[in-house]
């Protein structure tokens, strides 16, 4: 166990056609009432619980992690831990509050960013999100001195044809694009096969304009698998967890934003953590059910995954944490 993801709202001012269709989540769809979600301090004493059993990153993530009222707060406490602290945001709230985030102690940043066409980019948010918002999120971010990767989940006959531009912006700039495969999260998002590029497919078509070879992983279990560009213009990331599952490897669990940990983004249900918090169990009841929930897992889902599997039930990104 070494990365924790903790979803910090189930909430989202995006409804992303491949994360949270508008025809789910509409109007009528119940988010989390407020008592429902865990605090910042019922946070922060489960990460602190949780780096005792190794975590060495944790990551911020929802839902719109920018839209839960002062986040900043949050990091600050767990800057307090000796981990790495960062975010993935879909930049829409960060320009405003990037300053804030570094200074409460926030390491770097991956912003998710899916075109540079404003038109196809507003489609995919479906909120009617402009691409310059972003833009400038990211280098508000960068001025801040925050590192920072750049999301992108490529559909195709959606966004694909947009690949090597989306490479080309962030060359030589110090940002990471990473492209990622579309995948069957949740149960709402109507995931085909035929709609998933897979990653040899992006690294080729970007390495036929500017040659790229393999480097090694900065950490074992890492998702991303990095290309850096021959001629020295940093580096890209594809994370490829439909045609080359890394189930194996895997040391990632994830706290939602009720409190439940979950093993696997593609799992059925999670573990309550939030009624042992909220019913009085020490830090060392805790920490034996977190390390018992640890030591039975043997989730693979992307190693078995067919289009059958895909229409299972499984619980929604937005809710457990991308
Ligand atoms: N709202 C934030 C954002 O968009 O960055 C954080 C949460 S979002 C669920 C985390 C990441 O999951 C984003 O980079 C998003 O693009 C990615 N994601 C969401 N649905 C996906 C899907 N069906 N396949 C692949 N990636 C997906
Ligand atoms: Fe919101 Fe992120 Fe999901 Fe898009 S991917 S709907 S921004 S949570």
């Amino acid at each position: 166990m070494r990365d924790l993801r903790i979803s910090v709202t189930d909430r989202c001012n995006f409804r992303c056609v491949y994360c949270m269709p508008r025809e789910v989540f509409d109007a009528n769809h119940q988010f989390l009432p407020h008592s429902a979600i865990l605090s910042f301090e019922e946070i922060a004493r489960l990460a602190r619980i949780f780096v005792g059993l190794g975590v060495q990153k944790l990551r911020l993530t929802g839902g719109e992690p920018l839209v839960r009222r002062d986040l900043y707060r949050l990091v600050a406490m767990l800057a307090e831990l000796p981990v790495e602290i960062t975010l993935t945001t879909n930049g829409s709230l960060l320009a405003k509050q990037a300053k804030a985030l570094k200074a409460a102690g926030l390491h770097r940043v991956t912003v998710s960013l899916d075109s540079l066409d404003d038109a196809t980019f507003r489609a995919m948010n479906d909120a009617d999100f402009p691409v310059a918002k972003v833009i400038d999120a990211i280098e508000a971010a960068a001025a801040e001195g925050l590192p920072v990767k750049v999301n992108t989940v490529v559909k195709r006959g959606v966004n694909d044809q947009d690949i090597v531009r989306m490479a080309e912006r962030w060359r030589g700039t110090g940002h990471v694009a990473r492209f990622i495969e579309y995948m069957d999260v949740g149960s709402s998002n109507g995931w085909r096969m035929d709609d998933v590029v897979p990653s040899a497919e992006v690294v080729k078509r970007i390495a036929a304009r500017w040659p790229l070879e393999p480097i090694g992983a900065n950490y074992p279990g890492e998702v991303a698998e990095r290309w850096r560009y021959v001629d020295g213009a940093g580096e890209i990331g594809v994370i490829s967890s439909v045609t080359q599952a890394f189930c194996s490897t895997c040391t990632r669990m994830r706290l939602s934003t009720e409190g439940s940990l979950f093993t696997c983004l593609f799992a059925q249900s999670g573990h309550d953590l939030k009624s042992l918090v909220r019913g009085g169990a020490s830090d060392e009841e805790l920490r034996n059910e977190i390390a018992a929930v640890w030591q039975r897992r043997a989730d693979r889902y992307s190693e078995i995954r067919t289009e059958a599997t895909s229409r299972e039930r499984k619980v929604e990104m937005s809710y457990i944490g991308g």
